[in-house]
């Protein structure tokens, strides 16, 4: 058979900073490649051709592309090309996704995307295909052979492990996984770095995709040890309790870990209550982000902002807060209801959503709210987070972050380059339709 991946993109845009999506290369990598031939195409840096004469269609989506995704589905199956669509939003909304695809995908593909192509081939392919739990993904060995000749970002992604042992109220992957998790052999995964590098030119930087690098901390410590032999540059993302162990960050800083993202969410302890992120229960965020700069480590600040106990005024509180700590980058993210995690049921109980579905709603934009707040008026939480964005990566204020005096200055040439193609994405991303 001959199979399409695609990945659409936000409203069929290009991007600036796609990274290989990894997803894809689990599937080839469990693709017998003697029988089937595999094509990728990612809407976030070239076109989805809607004419691909080919056997079978795979699309994989999150909320926000889903809409993107379904107007994809939907020209395929009119020309009776099979359809299947996988990814996280198809794991949270089966039963909507099954009305654009022929078969859906819950949960990992392990296992049953095998099965899936031989039912296939034999004429009974089955509607959906679950796998709740996570597999054993010891062995699992991602095709990057996908990926050859395609033009992504100087960070090359690495998964090592999946899943979360902590589940915040908003999120998807605690959603889907349920406090589960599951890692790949440490061997397998040095050995593909090392693949990397001697194989894309492209590669300056390498970034685990864990949805929490600390799951396990006996495997990231193995793992952290192992890569201090490479003399490489990485990058990560996790929760703030690991901090606490200030060796284990001296370690990463060792063994080459130049950022990573931290969770903060917000800067009010009631609202981490609200949202049930346990990791963060401590607070003792100056103490954390000390140890981090000390280790010469690059901060990029994740928050969630929105949530019941904000006002208008805490735009300016959290501007001040990225502003004093010189954050490498700063999320300023909206909370935004995910289908299928307890924050958007508890929205909908309170009947504050401002949508029936705010990801296929016409009128609904990136940037815009999907609720209504409790202690400022939407027109205030739409254009808090606007200034947030814009204000935090002025030019100017670029500049006079760099110059911090510890991990910016030290990166610097990263530290420009990833912060204007941020600050590109602000603009590009701003107000678009999905
Ligand atoms: S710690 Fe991070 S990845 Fe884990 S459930 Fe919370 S938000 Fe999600």
């Amino acid at each position: 058979m001959k199979i399409a991946f695609l990945r659409p993109n936000l409203g069929g845009q290009r991007s600036n900073d796609a990274i290989e999506p990894l997803g894809f290369a689990v599937l080839s990598g469990l693709t017998d490649r003697n029988k089937h031939e595999v094509l990728l195409f990612d809407e976030r840096i070239e076109n989805i051709p809607m004419d691909l004469e080919v056997d079978l269609v795979v699309i994989t989506t999150f909320t926000l592309t889903a809409k993107r995704a379904y107007t994809i589905a939907d020209n395929y199956r009119k020309k009776g090309i099979y359809v299947v669509i996988g990814g996280y939003h198809a794991s949270l909304m089966p039963e909507e996704v099954q009305e654009y695809a022929d078969t859906v995908f819950v949960g990992s593909a392990e296992g049953n995307w095998e099965k899936f192509l031989i039912e296939l081939e034999n004429g009974h392919p089955q509607k959906v295909y679950e796998e709740i739990k996570l597999p054993d993904i010891s062995e699992v060995v991602y095709d990057r052979s996908l990926f050859k000749d395609k033009k992504y970002s100087f960070v090359v992604p690495v998964q090592f492990g999946r899943g979360c042992m902590h589940q915040c109220e908003f999120c998807t992957i605690g959603s889907v996984h349920k406090g589960d998790y599951a890692h790949r052999k440490v061997e397998l995964v040095i050995e593909e770095i090392k693949e990397i590098f001697r194989t894309n030119k492209r590669a300056k930087v390498i970034y685990f995709v864990d949805d929490n690098i600390f799951a396990n901390k006996k495997k990231a410590l193995h793992l952290f040890n192992e890569l201090k032999k490479l003399k490489i540059k990485w990058a990560c993302q996790g929760s703030i309790d690991i901090a606490k162990d200030e060796d284990l960050v001296k370690l990463m800083s060792e063994s080459g870990c130049i950022e990573m993202l931290l969770g903060f969410e917000n800067i009010n302890i009631m609202n981490i209550k609200k949202m049930n992120k346990k990791s963060n229960y401590d607070f003792d965020y100056e103490n954390i982000i000390r140890i981090f700069k000390k280790h010469r480590i690059l901060v990029h600040a994740s928050y969630v902002i929105g949530y019941d106990y904000d006002t208008k005024d805490y735009f300016q509180e959290i501007l001040d807060f990225s502003n004093k700590h010189k954050f490498f980058l700063a999320g300023f993210n909206p909370a935004l209801p995910i289908p299928g995690t307890p924050f958007y049921d508890r929205l909908k109980n309170e009947g504050r959503l401002l949508y029936d579905k705010w990801w296929l709603d016409d009128d609904f934009r990136y940037g815009k709210a999907a609720y209504t707040p409790h202690n400022m008026t939407v027109e205030e939480f739409e254009a808090g987070i606007l200034r947030c964005k814009v204000e935090y990566n002025t030019h100017k204020n670029i500049w006079l972050r760099l110059f911090d005096g510890a991990a910016n200055f030290r990166h610097a040439l990263i530290f420009l380059a990833v912060n204007y193609i941020n600050r590109k994405e602000i603009y590009n991303k701003k107000g678009i339709k999905l």
